[in-house]
This record gives C-alpha cells, sequence and structure tokens, in this order.
C-alpha cells in the first residue's frame, strides 16, 4: 500500500514570462526511491528549488506529511531552513561544502540544521555536556563511515577529491534526519565505477535508514536500475511517470529525451 511522503500538486514556476513548471504532479511514497529525469533545462533544478523553499511556487501546492498520521502540511514559501527541519534535506548540481572546514564539522553542522535548539547551539555555548558533545561527534563520525568516508574524517573538504565531496554531501544532508533525501545529479562527474559505488550506497541508504530518496539524474544506467519510478519533465511539463520498464517503454519519453542518448 502506497503511504505518500510528499504530494506535489499542480506546481507552476514562472520567470518572469517563461514558465520553467507547468502544473507539475508529483507523489513519493515512504522509502520509495523516486528518479526525475528530462532533458537540460527540462525544470528539474527548478522543481527541487520549489519544494524545498529556494523558490516559492507561482501557484499550486507542496505538501509533506512526515509522520503520516493524515495531518499534512503545506510548505510552499517555507524558508530552505525551514524545509530541513520539517525532514527534506537535499544535496545541490554544485557542490555546497563548507571548503575550510573537515569533514567530520562539515556533517556535524548538518545536525545543527535539523533542531534549533540542538546540541550544537549547547556546544557553541560552552554549555553541553561532554557525553551530549560525544554524541554529536559520534554520529558524524558514523554518517562519514557509512558513506565510506571514514579515512576523510579530518580532511578539509576542499582537499577533498571530488567524489568523495559528493559523498560528504549527502552525508551532511543525512545528519538533518531527514525523511525524504533529494540529491540533484549526485554522479555528475563521476567515473563508471564511482556511479556503481554511489548507486550501491544510495540503496543501503533507503535500506538503513528506512527513508524516501529522490533523486535527479542523468546518468539512465543508474536510474533505471534503482528507482522504484520514475517521473519525466520536458519543457516544465511532466510528461510520463511509471516504473522503469513503462517508461523504457513510453514513446513520448522516447521521443523527448531517451532517444537523444
Ligand atoms: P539541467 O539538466 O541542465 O540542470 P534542469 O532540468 O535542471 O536543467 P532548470 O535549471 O530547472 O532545468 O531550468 C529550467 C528553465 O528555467 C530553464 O529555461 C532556465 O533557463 C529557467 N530558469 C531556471 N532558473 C531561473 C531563474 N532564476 N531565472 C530565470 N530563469 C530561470
Amino acid at each position: 500500500m502506497s503511504n505518500p511522503v510528499l504530494n506535489v500538486n499542480a506546481v507552476s514556476k514562472d520567470f518572469g514570462g517563461i514558465r520553467a513548471l507547468d502544473e507539475v504532479d508529483l507523489v513519493v511514497n515512504d522509502k520509495e526511491i523516486v528518479a526525475l529525469i528530462g532533458p537540460n533545462g527540462a525544470g528539474k533544478t527548478t522543481f527541487f528549488n520549489c519544494i524545498t523553499g529556494i523558490y516559492t511556487p507561482t501557484s499550486g501546492d507542496v505538501i509533506i506529511d512526515p509522520e503520516a498520521k493524515g495531518k499534512t502540511r503545506r510548505i510552499n514559501g517555507k524558508k530552505p531552513n525551514i524545509v530541513t527541519e520539517l525532514g527534506m534535506a537535499r544535496t545541490f548540481q554544485n557542490i555546497r561544502l563548507f571548503p575550510s572546514m573537515t569533514a567530520l564539522e562539515n556533517v556535524m553542522i548538518g545536525t545543527h540544521c535539523r533542531t534549533k535548539s540542538s546540541i550544537w547551539g549547547a556546544i557553541s555555548r560552552n554549555g553541553a555536556t561532554r557525553r551530549e558533545e560525544q554524541a554529536v561527534i559520534r554520529k558524524a563520525y558514523d554518517l562519514l563511515e557509512l558513506v565510506g568516508l571514514k579515512e576523510f574524517v579530518n580532511e578539509l573538504a576542499m582537499n577533498m577529491p571530488y567524489g568523495k565531496q559528493r559523498r560528504l554531501e549527502i552525508a551532511r544532508a543525512l545528519a538533518t534526519d531527514p525523511f525524504l533525501l533529494l540529491l540533484d545529479e549526485p554522479a555528475a562527474g563521476m567515473n563508471p565505477q564511482e556511479t556503481r559505488d554511489l548507486e550501491e550506497l544510495i540503496v543501503s541508504i533507503r535500506e538503513k535508514y528506512g527513508i524516501s530518496i529522490m533523486l535527479i539524474e542523468h546518468d539512465m544506467k543508474m536510474v533505471m536500475s534503482m528507482s522504484d519510478r520514475i517521473y519525466v519533465l520536458d519543457y516544465g511539463r511532466m510528461i510520463a511517470d511509471g516504473t522503469p520498464e513503462e517508461i523504457a517503454a513510453n514513446p513520448e519519453v522516447i521521443k523527448a529525451y531517451l532517444g537523444e542518448e
């Protein structure tokens, strides 16, 4: 039985005279891996920006129900930090780490983002107990281990190889304890082996944390093998959604996108 954690209803986004998103509908269910694909300029990143508070949709609704208790929350226009606190975490197409902080510190910052009155606040006021401080550090260590970055714990983010920085972004997003993790082109710039490893990591995150994952990705091999469902955007319109098999056989999708491959 499907259990939606995110419902996007008829979301449109205009930039001046340009309609980047045109009445887009999308649902992500509990523990699903959902991919959003489409040609360059289709509106994929604009969609992520509209659901994470970077842009306010021109019209339509973005509704979350993290506890699945029927108490839905409309999050249109909420600021990105509030969206994160509510349990939606994301990574960016262009990596946005704190370059002169260590990998561990970058992940610890993620912990702070979820809860305003967090332990991090207490740490910065010198008010946290040693035990509380250790708990935050432990969590960050565990996440770095999960994403395969144990040996980079004390490395400055800017000195880490590109593929490792992408993994660090995922660890930082997970530190906010999301119910939905949004990944914007996580495999961009990775070689085939790194891409396969990343795919394994994403699937293992779903298994370990029992969360939903939505990704924008151009690597069709990866998308087809790991997604439960796929949505296809073209010129701001959602032209198809379905299982990987359904999408691969959809003539409109082949014409708009897959045919280009
Ligand atoms: P890509 O795969 O290349 O990353 P995309 O599918 O993510 O592309 P978007 O970056 O969302 O596409 O862009 C969708 C459309 O909206 C494009 O025509 C783009 O020029 C336009 N657009 C996006 N952001 C803005 C903005 N801030 N101001 C004006 N136009 C914008």
